[in-house]
């Protein structure tokens, strides 16, 4: 065994320690895993789905410790890291309900034979989850994953291994022994159990990583479901409201430091509106308050670790070099802080327009006509969210025409209670949450006879 240090990436500081797992110790798991299931199966749907449940009331009282976790670990502001937290708990019954929903068996008839379709659990699974939601990405992946009967193995990122570890070990109290287990390390370890003897691999992540595991995952035909990265764009109109634009696009660009797999990280507005939407832009930026994420009132926290602010100051500095003007931030911040960011000045050569960036970067660049936008937006190989400012038919009208999983009109890509996280092209391969989400983590099992 080794040790995994955690630190904070505002101060340097070390937040703890958890013991990183050995090869050996990912075989045990797995094998406890294996055991373990045919008994959890064996419940019924309402039985495992009120096991579940009935740890809420844990994940409630240690929503705070939790959220401050979350902050010391990865940097967000700690009313966010705490909403964080609360929010799954407080979620957590209506969103199992919505998962038992999901699985209940179906009845097909015709005239002349009657089906019953079953969801059956696939058996081991192993969800292997990132740190810019460190709470949020085990909670959407871990209950459906257990309602449905599988056992589950948490992977959680060598980022955030303490908030993960306690959210998962409040859960598991309340199931029978090793139906959840949590094992850490870095991907080496994510490596290690996806090439083991497991059935199903829920994996949030960068698409680099995505890749790999999918490649690791075929010889065995291993089911998996890959939420990854996006470059999402937001089409501002001419005829939009731009305090509103303005206000989504600061909040979306910066929100945790722009580390969002939803991020709005490619901004085309009508050049018409261009100087009155930067200025609006500029204005808001230039107000938010950037610091270590503890401290009350900050907005922006650091980026997680030092690699992630080398990605995103080498994107600034290329596009710059390349002729981008940057009218806010930009200069090197101490420690892992990159300053939120606004550039013009920008064209689809630079790498800043078309890889995900992830750091707190809004990039405005101008259009002349729907069909310009609307080339400019699809011209990515992500398609995970997207969102349209203006009047509303003429919105809804360009929005039609956007390739994205999740489009928002006049609002960010978030649906209502229900609605699925899914991305299109190459930002996600299956998906989860909502009916259809929640079905992914089941065999379909159809059982036929004459009526
Ligand atoms: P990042 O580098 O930004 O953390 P990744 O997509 O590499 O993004 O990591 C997301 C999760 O995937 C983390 O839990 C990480 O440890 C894990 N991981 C990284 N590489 C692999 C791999 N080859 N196989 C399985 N899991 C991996």
């Amino acid at each position: 065994m080794s040790t995994l240090v955690s630190s904070n990436p505002a101060t340097g500081a070390a937040v703890g320690s958890v013991q990183a797992a050995s090869p050996a110790d990912i075989g045990h798991a797995v094998a406890r895993a294996r055991a373990a299931q045919p008994a959890w199966a064996a419940l019924t749907l309402e039985a495992r789905a009120t096991m579940v449940r009935a740890a809420a009331e844990d994940l409630k009282s240690a929503a705070s410790r939790i959220g401050e976790l979350a902050t010391l670990e990865m940097g967000k502001p700690i009313a966010e890291g705490r909403g964080e937290a609360s929010h799954c708990a407080n979620s957590l019954a209506e969103d199992v309900d919505e998962i038992v929903d999901a699985l209940r068996t179906e009845i097909l008839e015709d005239k002349r034979t009657r089906t019953e379709l079953h969801h059956d659990a696939f058996g081991v699974c192993v969800a292997i989850t990132p740190w810019n939601f460190p709470v949020l990405m085990p909670h959407q992946s871990v209950l459906p994953a257990l309602v449905a009967g599988n056992t589950v193995i948490l992977k959680p990122s060598e980022e955030t291994p303490l908030c993960a570890d306690l959210w998962a070990h409040t859960l598991a109290k309340h199931l029978p022994a090793d139906v959840l287990q949590v094992v850490h390390g870095a991907g080496d370890a994510g490596r290690a159990l996806v090439l083991a003897d497991v059935d199903l691999i829920v994996f949030t992540g960068s698409r680099a990583t995505g890749i790999r595991i999918m490649q690791d995952a075929a010889a065995g035909l291993k089911r998996v479901i890959l939420e990854l990265g996006g470059k999402d764009p937001l089409v501002v109109l001419g005829d939009a409201d731009l305090d509103a634009a303005a206000a989504f696009a600061v909040r979306n660009s910066f929100r945790n430091a722009g580390q969002v797999c939803v991020s709005t990280e490619r901004i085309y507005v009508h050049r018409d509106v261009q100087d009155a939407f930067v200025d609006r832009v500029l204005e808001r930026t230039k107000a938010l308050v950037q610091g270590d994420g503890s401290t009350a009132g900050v907005q922006v926290g650091p980026m997680v670790n030092a690699r992630q602010k080398e990605k995103v100051v080498s994107q600034i500095e290329s596009a710059r070099r390349a002729g981008a003007r940057v009218l806010a931030g930009g200069n090197d911040a101490p420690g892992n802080f990159v300053q939120p960011t606004v550039l013009v000045g920008l064209d689809h050569s630079m790498a800043i327009m078309r890889e995900e960036t992830f750091g707190p970067v809004a990039c405005i660049m101008p259009f002349g006509s729907d069909e310009e936008a609307v080339r400019l937006a699809n011209d990515s190989p992500y398609g995970l969210g997207a969102a349209v400012f203006g009047e509303a038919a003429h919105a809804e009208g360009v929005a039609r025409q956007l390739t994205a999983g999740m489009i928002g009109i006049n609002q960010g890509c978030g649906g209502a209670q229900g609605t699925p996280w899914v991305g299109a092209r190459h930002s996600g391969y299956g998906f989860h949450s909502g009916k259809a989400g929640h079905r992914q983590f089941a065999q379909v099992r159809a059982v036929s006879r004459p009526r």
